[in-house]
């Protein structure tokens, strides 16, 4: 059919497209709330697909849980008037095929499912032999492997598009976001997955709207291909993450702030300069390893003086002593903390091995 081939192109030029702007409510509530969201959002121009919960897996019981297959129409309808594919999420075989038969055009894995591998190979055996792209968002807890896998199961059953979407992760402890984001592991997940659209979902490691912008830039400066963010008519009235979410018109000035980056320029002084100092850089790196190298020499010295006096390899107080110092000198360099306990940590380790295997010659 020719209206459908052409929906396909579409979708899979957006898909293509970068930045890739995926908005919409949280959940789907009305029909005329998911028309009016899609009619504002496409106004804006910048939005490529619109996305909006179906099946929503919510914490407490008794809260809106979707409306259910009956609002796929909604986003057909939706798709007619303005040309916006449809994402949605699915968390089960059923919701996939229901999707697919309302032809949602992108189909994504939410972030308590990617968790469960039976609810992932559910969803992937039901996506066998079917063609649509299909976006995975992180696991709600800091575990790559299951993300990793999550991919896997998906990638098996012959799904060819797949990208992933980091929403943030789940913490202990009160930071100013509802999902830290631990921008390293999506970081690591792009290094391992170096081909693979990722997108950043701010309104769900924000939870809040007054720092969208801030995470959603530090995506763009960090080479994410894109950005999901929730939008509503009427965002305080929304029946799901309501205080995340925001009007189609201030996505729009949002999307206008953004300082949008590329990897790279052709321009020849521009990678000459950073030539020179990713040399530099090189040149620091050799000097560090250099050091590091006499570092754990001198650490296998102490431990044979220590063997000699037949004292323990560890001395705890010797250990708080040099993170003390590290602490004081670094904070004039200009080190985190966090950075210098890593550091430290990661060398305490090293230089224990070394004496270890002096203590065991
Ligand atoms: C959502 O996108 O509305 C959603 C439920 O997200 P997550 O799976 O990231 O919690
Ligand atoms: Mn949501």
């Amino acid at each position: 059919m020719q209206t459908e081939t052409a929906t396909k192109e579409t979708v899979i030029q957006r898909w293509n497209k970068r930045p890739l702007i995926i908005s919409g409510p949280c959940s789907a509530e009305t029909e005329e709330q998911v028309i009016e969201t899609a009619t504002r959002l496409a106004n804006t121009g910048k939005v490529d697909m619109l996305r909006a919960g179906i099946w929503k897996p919510r914490t407490r019981p008794g809260s809106f849980e979707g409306i259910g297959a009956k609002g796929l129409p909604w986003l057909q309808q939706a798709k007619r008037l303005t040309g916006l594919p449809s994402a949605v999420e699915v968390a089960t075989g059923k919701q996939v095929q229901d999707a697919l038969h309302f032809d949602v055009d992108v189909l994504w894995i939410g972030a308590r499912t990617t968790v469960n591998p039976f609810s992932v190979q559910e969803v992937a055996d039901a996506l066998r032999g079917v063609d649509v792209p299909v976006l995975i968002k992180n696991p709600i807890n800091p575990d790559l492997e299951l993300w990793t896998v999550a991919v896997e199961r998906v990638a098996k059953s012959g799904i060819k598009q797949i990208g992933l979407i980091h929403r943030g992760f789940s913490s202990y402890g009160n930071t100013e976001y509802r999902n830290a984001p631990m921008w390293h592991l999506a970081i690591e997940m792009k290094r391992r997955n170096p081909d693979m659209l990722l997108i950043n979902d701010p309104s769900h490691i924000c939870g809040r709207r007054d720092i969208l912008m801030d995470v959603a830039q530090q995506a763009i400066d960090l080479d994410f291909d894109g950005l999901m963010i929730e939008s509503h008519i009427d965002p305080d009235k929304a029946w799901s993450d309501a205080s995340q979410q925001v009007t189609p018109e201030r996505l729009n000035e949002m999307l206008g702030e953004i300082i949008w980056r590329k990897e790279d320029i052709p321009s020849e002084e521009y990678h000459a300069m950073l030539e020179k100092m990713r040399q530099q850089i090189n040149q620091l790196d050799d000097e560090m390893m250099q050091l590091l190298g006499q570092r754990m020499k001198l650490a296998e010295k102490i431990g044979e003086y220590k063997k000699a006096n037949n004292i323990t390899i560890l001395q705890t107080k010797r250990w708080n002593e040099i993170l003390e110092r590290a602490f004081k000198k670094g904070e004039k360099l200009g080190l985190s903390q966090e950075f210098i306990t890593k550091y430290f940590d990661a060398v305490h380790m090293e230089s224990i091995n070394h004496q270890n295997k002096v203590f065991h010659s």
